[in-house]
């Protein structure tokens, strides 16, 4: 097999050719290896493989050429050493923190977390005899506060879900250094695009490749991100021996995905963008939050470490519940559903759906008003998503 020519490339032209390994048969597109095992040529060959005296392809638990093209295209669109690909975003979340530590051990994350991500921290890792400590992402002195001797690991999502706060990813690193702990960045709202998370000092980044790389709603899939180092000592033997690896198949269709990612983020963000404006002071709409707005409560940071907004954009619904639900179900563009990063619009109640867990009063700390919504700008022309949006608040 070929690989693609070494030489550094810009973003864009990376997200088309990076990591490509082209076959004697000189396909064009990557090809998809859509096998389990491999064979060698000999029993000393295959002896040798196993000691690991010479590259090769074993088993596709823990390797596969096109899972290797995923994995090497994301590594350098995010400008890592390694990376290791992933059946889902949860099996990349659970394997970065679970990779890292033992019973006796301490996480402190912040509390504006994912659903199944907070799970993680907060009712699995404790099974296992690891401590975790939630905190206010926003506020560096509850960071520095939660840190005891035995903190192995800091752990955040910015822009957070669905409330769309940004935190401070190079503060953040810098206090988890200090302590001697690691930073992981869940860095699904801001996409490799607009925000790197390892230029400012975080040691490992995880995706849901379920989100903006695909893109298109097919498949599940993630990504963990990190310096040799880092994937060798916490990722590769777990990943390995425990098996949430990535289908050839699903890593066939995101590296197709990320030969789009930077036209259609670009394309979502400037409609999420254009859409803020026009909402902001709409009579029915009660606070809007979004990244790219000089009344984001977090704006200097935003502007210090995103490169661009967000294709998602908050809004509370005067009227709580009631009138968020009439302005969702007025929708006829925009579909409801929790997911996002696709080409379709769609809309999310979070309080009764992916937070609905959540106590009362845990959602309103998380800015999680029973009027909120989050809308997931896709590719429709934004004229048309605009007219949707402005006439079921019509309705309300
Ligand atoms: C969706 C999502 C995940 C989980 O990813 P899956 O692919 O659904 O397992 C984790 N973090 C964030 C921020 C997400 O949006």
């Amino acid at each position: 097999m070929q690989a693609s020519r070494k030489r550094s490339y810009r973003t864009e032209t990376n997200l088309v050719h990076a990591g490509v390994l082209r076959s004697p048969f000189g396909e064009t597109a990557e090809a998809l290896f859509l096998t389990q095992g491999y064979v060698y040529d000999s029993s000393a060959r295959a002896e040798k493989r196993f000691k690991n005296e010479e590259p090769g392809y074993q088993y596709s638990r823990f390797s596969n050429p096109t899972v290797t093209m995923f994995e090497q295209r994301m590594a350098a669109l995010e400008g890592a050493q390694a990376a290791r690909a992933t059946a889902t975003g949860m099996a990349a979340v659970t394997a970065a923190l679970m990779g890292q530590v033992r019973a006796g051990d301490h996480v402190v994350s912040s509390k504006a977390l994912f659903g199944s991500c907070l799970y993680v921290v907060q009712d699995h890792l404790p099974r296992y005899g690891v401590a975790s400590t939630l905190v206010d992402g926003t506020d560096l002195n509850a960071w520095r506060k939660a840190v005891r001797p035995n903190t192995k690991t800091f752990f955040l999502e910015t822009p957070t879900n669905p409330a769309l706060d940004v935190i401070d990813i190079k503060a953040v690193a810098e206090i988890a250094h200090s302590a001697g702990a690691t930073l992981v960045v869940d860095n699904v709202f801001s996409t490799p695009l607009f925000q790197r998370p390892l230029e400012l000092g975080a040691d490992c980044v995880v995706y849901s490749a379920t989100k903006h790389i695909d893109g298109q709603g097919r498949c599940l899939g993630g990504v963990i991100l990190g310096s040799e180092k880092f994937i060798a000592d916490n990722i590769q033997t777990l990943i390995r021996q425990t098996g949430p690896s990535l289908s050839p198949f699903n890593a066939w269709v995101l590296l197709k995905g990320l030969e789009t990612l930077a036209v259609r983020v670009r394309r979502q963000t400037d409609t999420a963008a254009t859409l803020a404006v026009s909402l902001a002071e709409h009579p029915k709409i009660g606070r809007l939050i979004y990244p790219g707005r000089p009344d984001h409560p977090q704006a200097q940071i935003a502007q210090r470490q995103m490169a661009g907004g967000s294709t998602l954009l908050a809004f509370e619904i005067k009227g709580g519940k009631a009138a968020a639900f009439r302005f969702q179900d007025a929708l006829k563009l925009v579909s409801i559903s929790n997911n996002l990063g696709d080409a379709k619009s769609l809309i999310t109640h979070p309080a009764t759906t992916t937070h609905q867990r959540l106590t009362p009063a845990a959602r309103a700390e998380l800015g999680i008003s029973d009027g909120l919504v989050r809308l997931s700008c896709g590719l429709e022309h934004p004229d048309d998503l605009s007219e949707d949006v402005f006439c079921a608040l019509e309705v309300v």
